[in-house]
């Protein structure tokens, strides 16, 4: 007997009373069969939609899919809802994206055979405290044998959803199994139709495959099943691109190990994904061949090139800020001869205090990802503990002990260049010498500066400015003028 959830068995109970039909089917079969916790529940039911309506009064319906979505008591995240969809059949696929017409099913065995993979097409009927599993395509031998298989002709099935070939590769690294021979096949034969399938579909898939234990895995299959190449184009071109001295695998080894080690350590979505990306932009910077190529900017191009793929999958823009400005701040120096307090507070303040740690477990899965980790890791710890000595320490105009209005008063000015002029080179001063951060010494220095005319003024912060640019923009224009990167 396999627990049924009380919500659950009580929205079947509801449907069987009114003469209804009601199975538990798809993924939380499969999930309950493996000793997983389900993510959600779902119910096929020979229930009509308006039906369903009328037995669950809070419920939601989205005319579309004949799914009626039912509002529980549950505080539980898995049971707030369970959908309950009527047995369908009959699709048209126009665009392989969304069925363009769903018809009726008269039986759970018509329903189950439009479905996906055979694991997931088990159903579970619970009549009268008895339970019976329904298991027309052998989805069971399957689950024991670690197999994921199309129900049916996988041609079919992956020309009529393109989206299934992405969940194949989703649920293998999900649940760990392998691919069966030839659904493969079918994927790496149809593996182009994906072009067809939404970017935010893709992405949804993409991001189970970046959060599951297995993420390196996945993505691998992703490049042997010829699907990175239409997903992600720039990372796929890593493959087989050696390195130099420092580095043991291929850009696309590298990228991979390092996820890879970004997962074992649980780091976050975010800092999982910044892993794989990292050296995305090598390929294209890579210079010379042997023990001594140089990849010089790689982390500018591939700052770049991370947020054009980010982008066009539709990530979140939060995240996507926050991956871009870990690649490009990857190549930060952490040796101890040439760190200062003030290279480390302009660290913080480009890359800000609450992305710093992330940063240091990017740089950490680049580390070991390289297979010949040779920076010792004294060296971060050294960085590290820098950090937490400056962290409190003012790294921007706004942690200033005086404002744009305090100079405007001091100085009796208009608001102007002037006053931004002022910030800068107060800013440049503290970073130098924190403790400078206090509103006598910052009056006092504003009233010096009062005395110079706007060109001198100018000239300073100007300078300023110019020694706080970090290196890497620097870098940015260098490789625009010689490698023409866009
Ligand atoms: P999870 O909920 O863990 O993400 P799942 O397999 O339950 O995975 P759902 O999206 O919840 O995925 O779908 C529920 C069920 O609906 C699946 O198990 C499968 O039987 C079927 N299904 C979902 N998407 C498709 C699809 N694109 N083509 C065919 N069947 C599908
Ligand atoms: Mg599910």
């Amino acid at each position: 007997m396999k627990k049924i959830p009380r919500e659950v068995q009580e929205v079947i109970f509801e449907l069987e009373k009114a003469g209804f039909e009601a199975y538990v089917v798809g993924g939380c079969v499969r999930d309950l069969l493996v000793g997983k916790k389900p993510g959600d529940w779902d119910v096929a039911t020979n229930a009509k939609p308006e039906e369903i309506q009328r037995i669950f009064p809070k419920n939601f319906y989205e005319n579309k899919f004949f799914t009626v979505t039912v509002a529980t008591e549950s505080v539980d995240p898995s049971l707030k809802e369970i959908e309950i969809t009527t047995y369908r059949s009959d699709f048209e696929y126009g665009d392989r994206r969304r069925p363009g017409r769903v018809e009726y099913a008269k039986t759970i065995e018509e329903d189950l055979s439009r479905r996906d993979f055979t694991i997931n097409v088990i159903a579970l009927r619970v009549k009268d405290r008895t339970q019976e599993l329904l298991d027309p395509y052998e989805g069971q031998k399957d689950l024991k044998a670690k197999i994921i298989r199309a129900v049916r002709d996988p041609n079919e099935r992956f020309n009529e959803d393109a989206l299934r070939m992405m969940r194949a590769v989703r649920l293998s690294a999900q649940l760990g199994f392998g691919i069966e021979k030839i659904t493969r096949e079918a994927i790496i034969k149809n593996a182009a139709l994906i072009k067809e399938i939404s970017q935010e579909r893709i992405r949804d898939e993409l991001i189970k495959i970046i959060r599951s234990e297995r993420a390196a895995g996945g993505m691998e299959l992703l490049y042997e099943v010829r699907l990175l190449t239409y997903i992600m184009p720039e990372l796929a071109e890593g493959y087989g691109v050696t390195q130099n001295k420092h580095h043991k695998y291929t850009v696309w080894e590298h990228n991979v190990k390092s996820l890879e080690y970004a997962t074992q350590k649980n780091y976050s979505f975010e800092v999982r994904l910044a892993s794989l990306l990292h050296d995305v932009g090598k390929p294209k910077t890579k210079r010379g061949e042997g023990p001594d190529a140089t990849f010089y900017g790689h982390q500018v191009v591939g700052a770049r090139t991370a947020r054009k793929i980010l982008e066009r999958l539709h990530f979140p823009k939060e995240s996507v800020e926050k991956i871009v400005l870990m690649i490009r701040e990857h190549m930060f120096v952490y040796d101890p001869e040439t760190v200062t307090l003030k290279g480390v507070r302009r660290l913080l303040a480009r890359v800000g205090a609450e992305n710093i740690d992330n940063l240091f477990e990017l740089r950490e899965a680049d580390r070991i990802g390289s297979g010949v980790p040779k920076a010792q890791p004294y060296r971060l710890r050294y960085l590290k503990a820098m950090v937490e000595k400056v962290r409190q320490d003012p790294v921007s105009p706004r942690m200033l002990k005086i404002n744009g209005d305090d100079i405007m008063k001091t100085l009796g000015i208009e608001p102007g260049p002037k006053v931004g002029a002022a910030l800068a080179i107060l800013l440049e001063g503290v970073l130098e010498d924190p403790t400078r951060n206090s509103k006598e010494y910052l009056q006092k220095r504003v009233r010096e500066l009062g005395q110079l005319s706007e060109q001198e003024l100018q000239d300073i912060a100007r300078k300023a400015k110019q020694s706080a640019q970090n290196a890497q923009e620097r870098i940015d224009q260098e490789i625009k003028r010689k490698y023409l990167v866009k």
